[in-house]
């Protein structure tokens, strides 16, 4: 990131790894909305800091304190890396440590993983050895859209056999689809209005679509659910509207997770009567993407298991030369786009 807007390429020394840390060669990474967010100002300058924050390696170096992981260890990152001695950590929160947001370091307060090498703290904590089994394709989606998607689905506490609504299938909004299925709800209803997105909802188990360009989504279902609306809400866009459309959709009682990223205004409404006028017992969640090698070993397990194939979201491949189209591309969503993947081991500027 040049500055805010603007994107390109610039070289950097190979950083060094601390007691803590290890070094890790990019094989490849994912492009996400939430990169396009940040150039174009959502958290304040970040001039010459690299973006990034979803990839895979091999482990090139480790520091002195580093234990579990180990040189030519083949390992995803979590886009989150919490600082698990923390206070906020220790209360259950990791993705808080250090403050809000703290645990979101890579292209946020550090440099990211958009370089042929990146460092990450807490070593041991923060990444997981990729089994076999798994593709470096499909495991870099867990760094952050498993996690996510899936948090989302945690977050929104479903009843085995509940209902579901999932606002914006972007990927992550797929994941948290996903996420539903494997958490047991009975009936999952996708809202989006791109027919591939529809499309891919229905194959990661959305069992209604909703098209809200069709007219009133709430609307719609509350039609579905005779009246009542959800048990579950889900937020995957990140959009005042959507917000208020989960809020109004999600029954009484229900709960809503908000795993969108609010990336402009001030304030975020609530409406007052989707919210029963502050009295309808209703809970509004949010969770920012879950980090650490636990969680990572169980999302890999799930990729193990084949009861997920994220890699259906890849829509566009990139080298690491082009990274600045991919960028444009998801910034703009253009040509269908949903995920692009960068591969740094065909091509390389240095
Ligand atoms: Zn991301």
């Amino acid at each position: 990131m040049k500055g805010i807007g603007s994107v390109g390429f610039q070289e950097k020394p190979r950083p060094e790894c601390a007691p803590n840390e290890a070094l890790v060669r990019t094989t490849k990474a994912l492009v996400c909305t939430s990169d396009a967010h940040t150039v174009a100002g959502a958290i304040g300058e970040r001039n010459g800091l690299t973006l990034g924050h979803e990839a895979v390696g091999v482990v090139e170096d480790v520091g002195s304190l580093v234990r579990r992981i180990r040189p030519g260890d083949r390992v995803v990152v979590g886009a989150i890396t919490p600082d698990w001695g923390d206070p906020a950590s220790q209360m259950g929160h990791a993705s808080q440590s250090t403050g809000a947001l703290g645990g979101w370091k890579f292209s946020n307060t550090k440099d990211g993983v958009f370089a042929e090498y990146f460092t990450v703290n807490e070593a041991d904590a923060n990444l997981a050895v990729i089994p076999p089994e798994v593709s470096d394709e499909a495991a870099v989606y867990c760094s952050d859209m498993l996690s996510t998607g899936f948090a989302g689905a945690e977050g929104a506490r479903i009843p085995i056999g509940g209902t579901v609504a999932v606002f914006a299938l972007g990927p992550v909004g797929l994941m948290a689809v996903a996420g539903a299925r494997l958490r047991g709800a009975g009936r999952i209803v996708g809202v989006d209005p791109v027919r591939a997105r529809q499309e891919l909802a229905r194959s990661y188990g959305a069992t209604e679509i909703v098209d809200p360009s069709q007219g009133d989504a709430v609307a719609r279902i509350l039609e579905l659910t005779g009246g009542i609306g959800v048990d579950s809400a889900v937020e995957a866009l990140g959009a005042e509207s959507t917000f208020a459309s989960a809020i109004s959709a999600t029954r009484p009682g229900g709960t809503i997770c908000n795993i969108g990223y609010h990336g402009h205004g001030d304030t975020i409404g609530i409406p007052r009567i989707g919210w029963g006028v502050g009295m309808a017992e209703k809970t509004i969640a949010s969770a920012l993407c879950p980090g650490g090698s636990l969680r990572l070993e169980r999302l890999l397990r799930v990729l193990s298991a084949r009861l997920v194939d994220p890699t259906l979201m890849t829509t566009h491949r990139f080298t690491f030369s082009q990274l600045d189209r991919a960028f444009a591309m998801m910034r703009d969503k253009t040509d269908g786009v949903i995920k692009p993947i960068i591969d740094f081991t065909t091509d390389s500027t240095g």
